[in-house]
């Protein structure tokens, strides 16, 4: 399925973007030597000094490697190991990797997805290069441009400078908790119905829509579907392929200049619970764990969408129902509390009033056959993305997830107004279907 060193993201992204457009991320490669290629570019594109990061796990995984390879390079190698207990994303602990960093020339992370935002971070600020070797095929991060931080409490995804290269061992990856990895077949999967919102959006809201940013996924959607159990399997080969397809769905966003590729209504409904356990101290599961479940979801209601008569729009009767701005106003404060106007604000941005709204219905009746057509090419039917997230080990129903199940469930109709970006929760509630 894979040869060692071989990586069709690297090439693709040498090929058609990286090299033309100049961009920072300059390697991309999967094989069981990552942590010698890694070095070997480092020598070809870093300074002498070099802060290593990585977890007292992920040390073990491939961290010994990566540091004797870059020793055996030249480099004057400085680590920095941090504990076995799950890192917080946090903007303090960004700046304190910050601290760490600040005599080094690169910083290279051995880790998944926490600690490379961090460092991701770090590297941005400073103005170094970070290079990456994944230890979990669990999220589509490490390629992309942006980071997820906590700042004062909130999630939030802040725009940065990608790594300068990116190098993973699937052997090691393969050995990450069987969940991680099905959370990255969900957060890869997740693009069938985030892709088909943002072509929703160019539709019917005049949107800009980058048709390029999906060529990046030709071909490795249908095997990662064909090798689910193989994935579930913790196979190394199939591990290959989750993190080609995650590597590959991080270059849509790059391509793209925004998350829209990748992030839809069913990112909302994860970052509602994200957001909610960062405020009030409750469990939340792994993004891609949340993101598949609420993909099931989101997929499901694009279908019940799609099958509308356009003569069974009833403008009227769907613009009287809609929740009044002192109830919305209302729901926000319940939810949100300390932080409820910064949430109030992304909704003020979207919220459509009755007249918008009526314009709004009718151009959607009116481009239902167009929108059966070209939304067809991103969706798939829910119950094969359900099939593939529960072959490759992850949870595929609300109850099974780590997160509180109210939480979730608040998540689907109201997370709409966390984000002023369209989704299909925004049409969905606009149509009355749930
Ligand atoms: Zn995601």
């Amino acid at each position: 399925m894979y040869e060692p060193g071989w990586c069709r993201a690297g090439e693709a992204f040498e090929k058609d973007f990286a090299q033309p457009r100049g961009l920072s991320l300059k390697a991309c490669h999967i094989g069981e030597d990552a942590h010698r290629e890694l070095a070997a570019f480092a020598r070809r594109a870093c300074g002498r000094d070099c802060l290593v990061i990585s977890d007292a796990n992920t040390r073990k995984a491939g961290g010994e490697d990566v540091v004797e390879s870059l020793a055996a390079q030249g480099k004057r190698v400085r680590e920095h190991v941090f504990g076995p207990e799950p890192l917080d994303g946090t903007e303090e602990l960004a700046q304190e990797v910050k601290g760490l960093a600040s005599e080094a020339d690169f910083i290279v992370v051995v880790g998944s997805g926490t600690l490379c935002d961090l460092a991701k971070y770090a590297g941005d600020a400073l103005e170094r290069p970070v290079l990456l070797y994944p230890t979990a095929a669990s999220m589509n991060g490490y390629t992309s441009g942006i980071v997820a931080l906590k700042v004062r409490g909130l999630k939030r995804t802040i725009s940065c400078e990608p790594a300068l290269g990116v190098f993973a061992d699937p052997v090691h990856a393969a050995s990450a908790p069987q969940r991680m990895t099905a959370a990255g077949v969900g957060d890869f999967l997740s693009k069938c119905s985030s892709t088909t919102d943002w072509q929703a959006s160019h539709i019917l809201l005049d949107a800009p829509f980058n048709p390029k940013a999906r060529k990046f996924s030709d071909g490795i959607q249908d095997r990662v579907l064909e090798h689910a159990e193989d994935i579930g399997r913790s196979e190394p080969e199939a591990v290959a392929l989750v993190l080609e397809a995650l590597f590959l769905s991080g270059f849509s966003m790059v391509v793209a200049g925004s998350s829209s590729p990748a992030s839809g209504g069913e990112h909302l409904i994860s970052h509602y619970i994200d957001m909610k356990s960062a405020l009030y101290d409750l469990p939340h599961d792994l993004h891609g764990a949340q993101v598949g479940v609420a993909t099931i979801y989101c997929l499901g209601l694009w279908q019940s969408i799609l099958e509308i008569e356009p003569a069974r729009v009833d403008v009227d009767a769907l613009v009287a129902r809609q929740p009044s701005d002192a109830e919305v106003r209302e729901w926000i404060e319940q939810d949100w509390g300390p932080v409820a106007s910064e949430v109030q604000a992304e909704w003020d941005k979207k919220k459509m009033d009755p007249d918008r709204l009526r314009k709004h219905l009718e151009t959607f009746a009116a481009a239902l056959p167009r929108m059966r057509e070209e939304l067809a090419e991103d969706l798939l039917p829910a119950a094969v993305v359900r099939d593939a997230i529960r072959a490759s080990g992850g949870p595929v129903a609300p109850e099974d997830l780590h997160a509180p199940l109210e939480e979730y469930k608040n998540g689907q109709r109201r997370g709409r107004y966390i984000r002023s970006r369209f989704t299909v929760l925004d049409l969905a509630q606009d149509l009355d279907i749930s």
